[in-house]
């Protein structure tokens, strides 16, 4: 049951977290961020990578399918602009809803929702990944002049998109054929968000401490896990 609750929990955090800490989305975000990305990276690592090459007999299709997933998330990302590692531009003018944003926020958020299943501990690190992303859309949809049914119904819709994909890949008999491929396209999404969230989060490439603590926690995690 987790499998599905938690990354619906992970939504219900992060927009908590917009709507209680407003305007100073600032250290306290950023770590979380730096965190979320190194865990994820390492969980797919430790537990989603080695699944897939192992269940796929060709390694080079696999790698294949994973850069798939790398470019599959480039173009979402030309239109997200990047909101799916935490990159959301704002314009308090816009009344329009804004479907490129949300379409290709749920189109990721399906996918991601393939790899979960009982024997692995993806769901984890898709919980802790939505959370400040969940903060960071919830503080943009708060700032913006939408109403409020265009509001709840973005945040409901993407809230089960995730389930939604874990649903499809455990229980729907024609798509096992195409889990294990469909889970390398999302390794692919996985790396290109994580690496990009370590990127970003640097300023200027000075040294981080704290930055630097959260990413080796988040490594440590994942591994003990
Ligand atoms: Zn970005
Ligand atoms: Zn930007
Ligand atoms: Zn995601």
């Amino acid at each position: 049951m987790n499998k599905y609750l938690l990354p619906i929990i992970a939504i219900i955090i992060g927009v908590g977290i917009a709507f209680f800490t407003k305007k100073d989305k600032s250290i306290s975000t950023k770590l979380l961020l730096s965190f979320s990305g190194a865990f994820l990276l390492a969980l797919t690592l430790f537990d989603l990578l080695p699944e897939v090459y192992h269940h796929i007999d060709d390694a080079k299709q696999t790698g294949l399918f994973i850069m798939c997933g790398i470019l599959l998330q480039v173009i979402l990302e030309f239109l997200s602009k990047g909101a799916e590692h935490g990159h959301v531009h704002i314009h308090k003018e816009d009344t329009a809803f804004p479907w490129l944003l949300f379409i290709s926020l749920c189109i990721h958020s399906f996918l991601e929702g393939f790899p979960i299943h009982e024997h692995n501990d993806m769901v984890y690190g898709v919980l802790i990944h939505k959370i400040p992303i969940a903060a960071l859309i919830g503080a943009f949809l708060l700032e913006s002049s939408y109403t409020r049914l265009q509001i709840v119904g973005f945040l409901i819709i993407f809230g089960a998109m995730t389930p939604l994909g874990t649903f499809i890949s455990n229980t729907m008999p024609f798509v096992a054929e195409y889990v294990d491929a469909i889970n390398a396209v999302v390794i692919g999404i996985f790396l290109h968000i994580s690496t990009t969230i370590l990127f970003e989060t640097g300023e200027g490439h000075k040294f981080n401490l704290s930055k630097l603590l959260a990413i080796c926690l988040g490594i440590l995690i994942a591994y003990f896990i």
